[in-house]
């Protein structure tokens, strides 16, 4: 193998004293991996002592596309050289107007979708709370339907249908309005958790409440990268359907081709009544979020969920050119089932070798080693190779790949090696020391 397919870590930790000084505690990937990063250019990050990283964390999938692609920089620059409108509130600009017509054009009508799309403050936790805001103004009901293990975004709305306890526990007030079901296999694989949402809903007595909206992740995210199946989605949108809630696809992490498709729902048979997205949709790690619905269900009135950030022209210049590079023909989708189809023959390898399980779809997939220790020392074993590598799950067990998915063959291969390597050594001294 050659060396330009490796990493070339440093061992060298730079000076954080500014950061103890001044920076929040709240901070949380800068502890565990404690060097200074200067550039960032495809899959590589690089330190300020030399050092070179292969990224297999993406920004948590904001960088599908790699850092700093050359389509997408290019595009920036001359936007930003002939003094491109940087921002307009929600005003008309030619970034804007290029994005709708990429995104009507390469993204809807392929696809035969028809939705509006509303741009909301620029995070995706922001286009959540305008898809509830929305669902709840429309159907004039209150509560919504969520998921054990779901991840929807921080601010009280979102951060009330998320399912983990420590982030819940910063709200500091009660998170009302969301009943947390069980997402699909929460219960093992012989319970269909969509039944029992259909029994619970069409009980006059079960005590639930008839919803706004039922908001779901194909596949969780930061919840375990458990991935629903599609007879199970195909269900939930019926059931949305035939109790007049309007069904909320959160495709902030899991689309613009994480799981092999711009949309992760796509040939699942069933079309969500709203879709949040954000995360790569700038392409290049710009802020950027998008709220996409059916026209019928515009019943905002002018300005009645508004924010400063609506429309970041620069990211409408980056996620135009992303849109018309990568998804005009299929060929980028052919690449992501390829990588996908290796990282799961690969991930399955190192399960069957530990005895061990797989989660995900596509290039969203991961293995769980069991518990959070684990997975801690494997991620920091793969760091210290120079692999930037996460973790995921209620007891953050699952270690989880979200490599760019423009990533090398030979380069997705070179990094999970580094991965094998670390699960084995990791699991070889656990069972070690359980063994004495
Ligand atoms: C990251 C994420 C969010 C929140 O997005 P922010 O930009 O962090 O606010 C919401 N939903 C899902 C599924 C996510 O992965």
């Amino acid at each position: 193998m050659t060396t330009t397919l490796l990493p070339k870590p440093t061992a060298a930790i730079p000076d954080r004293a500014i950061y103890e000084r001044r920076e929040s505690g709240v901070r949380s990937y800068a502890r565990s991996m404690p060097r200074q990063f200067n550039k960032a250019q495809d899959v590589w990050m690089h330190d300020n002592q030399g050092g070179r990283y292969l990224d297999f964390l993406s920004g948590c999938s904001t960088l599908n596309y790699g850092h700093n692609h050359p389509v997408l920089k290019t595009a920036l620059m001359d936007y930003i050289a002939n003094d491109g409108v940087t921002h307009g509130l929600d005003l008309h600009t030619d970034a804007k107007q290029d994005f709708l017509a990429a995104l009507e054009d390469v993204i809807l009508k392929p696809r035969g979708l028809d939705y509006r799309a509303m741009f909301t403050g620029p995070t995706g936790t922001n286009a959540v709370e305008a898809a509830i805001k929305l669902a709840r103004k429309i159907t004039g009901r209150e509560l919504v339907i969520a998921f054990t293990n779901g991840f929807h975004g921080m601010t009280l709305g979102a951060l009330a249908c998320t399912g983990n306890a420590a982030k819940r526990g910063g709200a500091g007030v009660p998170l009302n309005h969301v009943s947390h079901e069980p997402y699909d296999g929460y219960h093992g694989p012989d319970v269909d958790t969509a039944e029992l949402l259909e029994r619970r809903l069409s009980d006059p007595s079960s005590g639930l409440d008839a919803p706004a909206a039922i908001l779901v992740e194909t596949v969780q995210g930061e919840g375990g990268l458990n991935a629903a199946s599609p007879a199970w989605l195909r269900k939930i949108a019926d059931i949305a359907k035939r109790h007049g809630a309007l069904m909320i696809v959160d495709d902030i992490q899991a689309g613009v081709g994480r799981t092999g498709n711009f949309f992760s729902f796509e040939g699942m048979g069933f079309t969500p009544d709203i879709v949040t997205m954000a995360k790569s949709l700038s392409g290049m790690g710009l802020p950027f979020a998008l709220t996409l619905f059916r026209p019928e269900l515009d019943q905002w009135s002018p300005g009645e969920h508004n924010g400063t950030f609506r429309g970041n022209n620069h990211a409408f210049v980056t996620a135009t050119a992303a849109l018309r590079h990568f998804w005009s023909n299929d060929a980028f989708q052919q690449d992501i089932a390829r990588r996908g189809a290796l990282l799961e023959r690969r991930l399955d390898a190192m399960a069957a070798e530990h005895g061990l399980s797989t989660r995900g779809r596509g290039m969203m997939r991961g293995i769980d080693v069991g518990s959070g220790e684990v997975a801690e020392t494997i991620t920091a074993a793969c760091f210290a190779q120079g692999l930037i590598i996460e973790t995921s799950g209620a007891h953050d067990e699952i270690v989880k790949v979200l490599a760019p998915l423009v990533i090398d063959d030979a380069v997705l291969s070179a990094g999970l090696d580094i991965l094998e390597a670390a699960v084995r050594s990791a699991l070889t001294v656990t069972y070690g020391v359980a063994a004495e």
